[in-house]
C-alpha cells in the first residue's frame, strides 16, 4: 500500500494542478457532492470540510425514502419500512466499524459527540481519591474541556486541580509523543483517564494514538479518543490499538450534515461486560425483551457498543449518515489517505513558494503527524487577509487570534482548488 508515499515532485504552474486532477483516480467523487457557488455562479474553493462537510447528492433521496415510509406506513415502518426503523442503527455495524478500524459490534451511531463523551465517561471515568486526574491536550476543543471539567466536578473533585493539560515545549506549537509518554510515566498512577483528540482541531496535529494508548494503558489509565477531526481523515485502528472508547461527530469529514448523529466506539473487551456501570435506556436493552415494556423492569444491556444506546434512533437524522458512510465504504480509507497526503503536501509546497514571511504553518510537516488540514499562523493582518480570502471565493476558517485553518478534503477537493487557494492567499 505504498501508494501513500508516491509524492510528486510538484510544480508551481496552474497546468500542473490540472494534470494532477486529470490523473486523480478519485476525481469523479467530486460529482457526488453539492459544491456551493458564488453570486456569479462559479464554484467556491471549499476548504472548510473540517467544520462542515459538503452535502452528498445521495442524501436527499435517502431522507425522502424515510419520509415516504413514515407517510405510507406510519407505525408499521418500524418493521416494514425499506430499512426497518427498529434495527436502523444496525446498518452501520460493518461499515461504521470499518471506518475506524473496529470489529463489527464495537461501533454504534447515536446522539451527538459531547453527549457520547459524557456517556463514555460515566462508564470509563471511575475516579478514586488516589487516581482521579484527567489528561487532555493543550488547546483542546472547548466542548471537551467543559465535559471533562464537569465530570470532575460531578464526582466532587476540583475541576482545575483535577485536569492535567499537556502543553507544547516553549517556542513550539505541537506536542511531542515522548513528552506525553514521560508525563504518563511520571504521573500515571494519579491519572484515571487520558482523553485526547486524535487530531487537534486547532493545529491539525495527529497524535500517535497507538503509542499513547499503549503508554497510558501500561499505567492503568483508561483511554478515550475524540476523533471529531480524525474520522474520515486519517487511518484508524481502534480495536488493535486497544483504546477503551472513542467518540466522533459525523458532520465534519463524514459529510452527514449539520448536527448529524455521532459515532461511538467501545472496545470488545468492555462490550462483553454487562456489569459495567452506565446510564441506561430502552434501546441499550436486549431487543428480545425491549418491547415487553413494563413487564421487564430489569435492564439487560445488549452486547457491544449498542448496549450504550439510550433512546430509539432519530431516523431522519440517521439516513444522511448512511448516505455518507456508504461513500467512505466505497472509496476506502487507503485510497482517500493516499490522495489526501498528496493534496496537502501540494498545498504545503505552494505555500512555501509564497514571497515574504507573513505566515508560518504550525501543523507538523510529517504526513503521519497530520491529516488533510494545515493551520496557518498569520503574523501580519490575519483578519484582513482572511476577509480577502473570502472575497475571492475561498471558504476556510479563522480561529482567534491569528490562525487560518485550511482543509483540502480528498473526497471532493481538487489540486486546482489548492492552486486557486495559493493564488488567493498571495493576493491578500
Ligand atoms: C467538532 C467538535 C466537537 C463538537 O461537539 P458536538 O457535541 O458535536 O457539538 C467536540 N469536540 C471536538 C474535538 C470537535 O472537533
Amino acid at each position: 500500500m505504498d501508494q501513500t508515499r508516491t509524492q510528486q515532485p510538484f510544480q508551481t504552474g496552474e497546468s500542473f494542478a490540472r494534470e494532477m486532477d486529470a490523473a486523480d483516480p478519485l476525481a469523479m467523487y467530486r460529482e457526488r457532492f453539492h459544491i456551493p457557488t458564488r453570486a456569479d455562479g462559479s464554484e467556491v474553493v471549499y476548504f472548510a470540510g473540517n467544520s462542515l462537510g459538503l452535502q452528498p447528492k445521495s442524501v436527499r433521496p435517502i431522507v425522502e425514502q424515510e419520509l415516504e415510509d413514515w407517510g405510507r406506513l406510519a407505525v408499521d415502518g418500524h418493521f416494514h419500512g425499506k430499512t426497518p426503523w427498529f434495527s436502523y442503527h444496525q446498518i452501520f455495524r460493518e461499515s461504521g466499524a470499518r471506518l475506524v478500524g473496529a470489529l463489527p459490534g464495537e461501533v454504534v451511531m447515536m446522539n451527538s459527540l459531547t453527549v457520547n463523551l459524557h456517556l463514555m465517561m460515566v462508564t470509563f471515568y471511575r475516579p478514586t481519591p488516589e487516581r482521579h486526574k484527567i489528561v487532555i491536550e493543550n488547546s483542546a476543543f472547548p466542548s471537551d474541556t467543559y465535559a471533562v471539567k464537569s465530570q470532575l466536578g460531578s464526582h466532587g473533585y476540583d475541576p482545575e486541580a483535577g485536569l492535567i493539560v499537556v502543553k507544547p515545549r516553549e517556542g513550539e506549537h505541537t506536542l511531542r509523543t515522548e513528552d506525553i509518554e514521560q508525563l504518563l510515566d511520571d504521573r500515571g498512577s494519579e491519572i484515571a483517564l487520558v482523553m485526547l483528540a486524535g487530531v487537534n482541531f486547532l493545529t491539525g496535529q495527529a497524535f500517535d494514538m497507538q503509542r499513547i494508548t499503549a503508554a497510558a494503558r501500561k499505567k492503568g489509565c483508561a483511554v478515550g479518543w475524540d476523533l471529531a477531526h480524525a474520522v474520515g481523515n486519517v487511518p484508524l485502528s481502534l480495536h488493535d490499538w486497544d483504546a477503551d472508547f472513542a467518540v466522533w461527530c459525523s458532520y465534519k469529514y463524514l459529510n452527514a450534515g449539520p448536527g448529524a448523529v455521532a459515532g461511538c466506539f467501545v472496545h470488545e473487551r468492555h462490550g462483553k461486560n454487562p456489569d459495567l456501570p452506565r446510564f441506561a435506556g430502552w434501546w441499550g436493552n436486549d431487543p428480545e425483551t425491549r418491547f415487553r415494556m413494563h413487564l421487564e423492569p430489569e435492564f439487560i444491556p445488549r452486547a457491544g457498543a449498542d448496549g450504550w444506546q439510550i433512546s430509539n434512533p432519530p431516523i431522519l437524522a440517521l439516513a444522511p449518515v448512511k448516505a455518507s458512510i456508504d461513500i467512505f465504504d466505497e472509496v476506502g480509507m487507503p485510497a482517500l489517505r493516499a490522495k489526501s497526503e498528496n493534496l496537502t503536501a501540494y498545498l504545503e509546497f505552494l505555500l512555501g513558494q509564497q514571497p515574504g514571511d507573513f505566515f508560518q504553518i504550525i501543523t507538523p510537516r510529517e504526513p503521519a503527524a497530520r491529516g488533510c488540514q494545515l493551520s496557518i499562523l498569520v503574523h501580519d493582518a490575519p483578519k484582513k487577509r482572511f476577509a480577502a480570502l473570502e472575497e475571492q471565493g475561498v471558504i476556510c476558517d479563522f480561529r482567534e487570534p491569528n490562525v487560518i485553518r485550511v482543509a483540502p478534503v480528498p473526497l471532493y477537493n481538487t489540486f486546482s482548488d489548492v492552486h486557486r487557494f495559493a493564488v488567493a492567499i498571495g493576493a491578500t
